[in-house]
């Protein structure tokens, strides 16, 4: 059985029979592919002491070869796109172009990371008073954690250590048990950029691995991906304790279609949004809001779609749409397929029907219409290939309903009308807005991040809010008096 290892000071470390293991599975065979270690709190302090040791040659290193290396490392993530790509597929189930798209999006991280000395110039003012200038320093946290979840084994990561680390911190990697190989090729290739052993760290593990970074003195800040309450949970310790945390969580994210939207092209929009990854997004799309008398019209349109869908091996160039990630997550998904039933929505495709040979974990898509608040499908994250359809009578009440809602990830209008746009941004209590655009996710010079139970903390991911996070700034104020002027004074210092 292959067996996966931290990754700490340039090595792998650990052995299967010393330690607690998970099992990592193709999705796509529902066989067991590999077993991860899982860390002790005695592994917790070897990685903690591990990137305590290497910081202060680090954050004293050049911001120039830090750069470098960041740029180093970007062409080595080019080149090395197929392979990554085919770690996430046989762990995660996504399919390959799917999968390779989250190596590109990942790499926009890389690539602002590549440009960081612009983010990282301090202010400075000359003869703030007379004869006294003040200027900012931006300086590393120290050694800083990133926690993420199975959804996006590459990106979710880049997103947190390409700026960490080009901002001269140390990066320990908690990456989910359930994908965890795509993470020790990250680590091989950073290595390979020429990062000094110690800086970036893979520590593999579960609750145990992450309370010990959270109870750890010399973690200074942890930024979190995952689910609501596991981010509110790592929010509301890490805080207790004096860290930095920013925790990402859950999401349901609501797609409003006007009745002047080209239904063609919202219902193509809401098929690939709700069903690709299989639902497995944080920015899927997971309730369909048909504004005024179009919702018999595309709910049609939805449904012939979902007919020529081609659900399969993430390997197989003419699937689509992969399995879930685990035989759990799939069963818990088909669970809400009678919820919904049950609470008195209309279970228009049942995804459940659809057969597929051998033992994968997968489940075909499923189409809830009539469904609404305090119902478990619109109320719960459900992270699979279940779109329910909300029945709104106007933008006001599309408008409304979002805005109870208590996630508020992302959020997509699809309309003609600019004014009606133009108002959504502006009404809507979601962190990223899409205008035609079904899945919002922002480019890597701007910043990542929800509202409400969405996010904890109050900085976004990736981004000059990255920067920001990763980053403690200190103002220096500044005088060369001749000394002959000098004279007490206890008045409190006044500028002028
Ligand atoms: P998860 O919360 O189960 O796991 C996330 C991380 O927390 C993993 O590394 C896991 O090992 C760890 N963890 C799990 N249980 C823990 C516990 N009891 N105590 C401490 N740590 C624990 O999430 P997941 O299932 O891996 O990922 C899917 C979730 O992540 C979805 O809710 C999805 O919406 C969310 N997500 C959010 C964003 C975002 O940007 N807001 C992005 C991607 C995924």
């Amino acid at each position: 059985m292959n067996v996966l290892k931290h990754y700490i000071n340039g090595e792998y470390v650990g052995d299967a029979a010393a330690s607690r293991t998970s099992p990592v599975f193709n999705p796509a065979t529902g066989e067991q592919a590999s077993q991860v270690l899982l860390a002790s709190e005695q592994d917790v302090d070897t990685a903690v002491a591990a990137a305590q040791a290497a910081l202060p040659a680090w954050r004293n290193t050049s911001l120039t070869k830090r750069t470098q290396i960041m740029f180093r490392f970007r062409a080595l993530l080019d080149a090395n796109r197929d392979r990554l790509a085919a770690a996430v597929t046989s762990e995660h189930g996504k399919v390959l172009s799917d999968a390779a798209g989250e190596v590109s999006r990942g790499l926009e991280n890389v690539e602002f990371a590549c440009g960081l000395p612009v983010h990282l110039k301090g202010g400075h003012s000359l003869q703030a008073s007379t004869g006294v200038d003040v200027h900012e320093l931006r300086q590393a946290v120290g050694v800083v954690a990133g926690i993420t979840p199975f959804n996006f084994p590459v990106m979710v990561p880049l997103w947190m250590l390409s700026n960490a680390i080009a901002c001269g911190n140390t990066f320990i990697l908690k990456p989910s048990e359930k994908d965890p190989s795509a993470a020790l090729i990250i680590a091989e290739l950073l290595t390979e950029a020429g990062l000094p052993d110690g800086v970036f760290t893979v520590l593999h593990g579960d609750k145990v691995a992450v309370d010990g970074l959270l109870n750890h003195d010399d973690v200074k800040a942890v930024s979190f991906v995952g689910s609501t309450p596991i981010a509110q949970y790592v929010y509301s310790n890490g805080t207790a304790q004096g860290k930095r945390i920013q925790a990402l969580g859950g999401a349901k994210n609501h797609m409003v279609v006007l009745p002047d939207a080209d239904l063609n092209a919202a219902a193509d929009a809401a098929i690939s949004a709700a069903y690709g990854s299989a639902g497995e997004r944080c920015m899927a799309v997971s309730v369909l809001v048909a504004v005024g008398d179009v919702a018999d019209e595309l709910v049609g349109k939805v449904q012939e779609r979902i007919a020529k869908l081609s659900i399969g091996d993430g390997t197989d160039p003419a699937s689509e749409m992969g399995p879930l990630v685990t035989a759990q997550h799939r069963d818990k998904v088909a669970s809400y397929i009678d919820k919904g039933a049950a609470e008195g929505a209309t279970v228009v495709v049942d995804g459940r029907e659809q057969k597929f040979d051998g033992d994968g974990f997968f489940i075909g898509v499923s189409l809830l219409d009539n469904v609404k608040p305090g119902m478990a499908v619109y109320d719960e994250e459900i992270f699979g290939p279940v779109l329910a359809v909300v029945r709104a009578e106007n933008y006001t009440d599309a408008v409304e309903l979002i805005n109870n809602n208590e996630f508020g990830n992302g959020v997509a209008i699809f309309t003609r009308d600019g004014g009606a746009a133009r108002s959504f941004e502006a009404d809507v209590e979601v962190g990223m807005v899409g205008v035609n655009v079904p899945i919002p996710v922002p480019v890597g010079w701007f910043s990542f991040g929800g509202w409400k139970k969405s996010l904890f903390g109050d900085s976004h991911m990736y981004g000059p809010e990255g920067v920001h996070f990763f980053t403690r700034t200190k103002v220096v104020t500044t005088r060369w008096p001749d000394p002959s002027t000098s004279v007490v004074d206890l008045g409190f210092p006044s500028n002028d």
